[in-house]
């Protein structure tokens, strides 16, 4: 067996015999285009020899499932407006995806608001739709579906569009295609999928929005190109958690996977809705955060301020906000450090409001995280803020659907 298929030291699973898939020519087929399209994705331009160089793929092969991607319009050629080399040769022809090739859809549910998005198969928004999330499942994701089939009318430039992905903010049962319940929205095991499906007339994958996060970064998080174990912690009005094992989102066995925000802090703490006490999201949440300044100020009952208006009071310097927020911040050390331990990430990101204090937070965390001394590690554990400015959660929602199309099937 030759080095790039050995099984030693990971890379490696048991086959699952319930619904085993042995690895037929049609498979091969499947795995390398798709190796082969996701390096394009990530470093187009980039030549046939480039492509073998990088794949270990030999250049025959690489020409033909190349010439393949050309016919089906994956590809374009980048010809450089015709540029010689300095001998006088042609020089290699680059190739780049066919941004045309699919339109992806978005769609990044919120308790107030839902944003649909277009964008084409480099992921670049294209068009971009914003609706008051409605109360009414059945008719909001009736009324989605009929605003997607206009944007594919209005765009038409598409070869054909690949399919909606949906961020919900709360439990998915994403293999059932359910969204299970939430505290923000009042939305009771709602058949996403086949509501979505029936009024956009595409393929709809679902998630939740820290999950559609944790794998917007590892695709598209520029400083964790090389990351394959990934902490997403969202910190929003719960903390909601994403895992990315080896590349791929782990769901759990009944698919509801990340509830780390109901892991017990404080066997003495105040009662959660969950039905424990002390949970982490009790201490750390937007919720937890906006609740203590109140408390730090006096002020409970009155109007609470947004964790938006809390963080821009840290950055004029108001005390009880910044103690507020900082408090939070060795909060999320605590539970990420825990974390760490036991899941052994590359990177842990937070996103949510909180880190537009990052100045403030990140180094609490970290005092945390420095703590504890369990694993002997070269170096600390990346910590870093999600990548995105804007809502990560809508570019997790197209990512769904760019992770159906690259990314490589299990064989076994
Ligand atoms: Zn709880």
């Amino acid at each position: 067996m030759s080095k790039s298929v050995s099984t030693r030291g990971g890379m490696s699973r048991k086959p699952n015999l319930d619904s085993v898939r042995a690895a037929g020519h049609d498979t091969l087929r499947l795995v390398n285009s798709r190796i082969l399209l996701s390096i394009l994705s990530d470093r187009q331009p980039i030549s046939r020899a480039e492509l073998a160089k990088v794949s270990g793929l030999n250049k025959a092969t690489v020409s033909m499932i190349t010439g393949e991607l050309l016919r089906d319009r994956y590809l374009i050629e980048d010809d450089g407006g015709g540029r010689t080399t300095p001998i006088g040769g042609k020089p290699p022809t680059p190739l780049r995806l066919n941004p045309l090739r699919h339109g992806l859809f978005g769609l990044d549910v919120r308790a107030d608001e839902t944003i649909l998005a277009l964008a084409d198969f480099n992921s670049r928004i294209v068009a971009r739709r914003s609706f008051e999330t409605g109360a009414d499942a059945r008719s909001f994701l009736g009324e989605i579906g009929r605003e997607v089939k206009r944007l594919r009318e209005e765009h038409a430039e598409f070869i054909d569009a690949a399919g909606v992905g949906v961020s919900l903010p709360g439990p998915v049962n994403s293999q059932a295609g359910r969204f299970l319940a939430s505290v923000v929205l009042p939305w009771r095991e709602v058949p996403v999928v086949e509501w979505l499906e029936e009024s956009s007339g595409l393929p709809v994958t679902i998630d939740n929005s820290a999950r559609c996060a944790a794998l917007a970064e590892i695709w598209h998080g520029k400083a964790l190109a090389q990351a394959r174990n990934l902490l997403y912690v969202g910190v929003s009005a719960g903390l909601a958690c994403g895992v990315v094992i080896d590349g791929a989102l782990y769901r759990g066995g009944n698919n509801v996977a990340g509830q780390f925000g109901h892991v017990m802090i404080d066997l003495n703490g105040p009662e959660c809705r969950c039905g424990q006490r002390g949970c982490w999201d009790l201490y750390a949440s937007d919720k937890a955060t906006v609740a203590r300044y109140q408390q730090l100020r006096g002020a409970q009952g009155r109007r609470a301020p947004s964790m938006r208006k809390l963080v821009e009071l840290v950055e004029s310097g108001d005390p009880a906000a910044t103690e507020a927020v900082s408090e939070t911040a060795r909060y999320l050390g605590i539970g990420i450090t825990g974390l760490i331990n036991g899941l052994d990430p590359d990177v842990v990101v937070v996103g949510g409001e909180i880190t537009r204090a990052w100045g403030l937070v990140e180094p609490l965390i970290r005092a945390e995280t420095a703590k504890s001394v369990l694993a002997p590690r070269e170096q600390p554990v990346a910590i870093r803020r999600s990548s995105f400015d804007v809502r990560p959660s809508l570019k997790g929602a197209l990512t769904l659907v760019l992770n159906n199309l690259l990314s490589v099937p299990y064989v076994g």
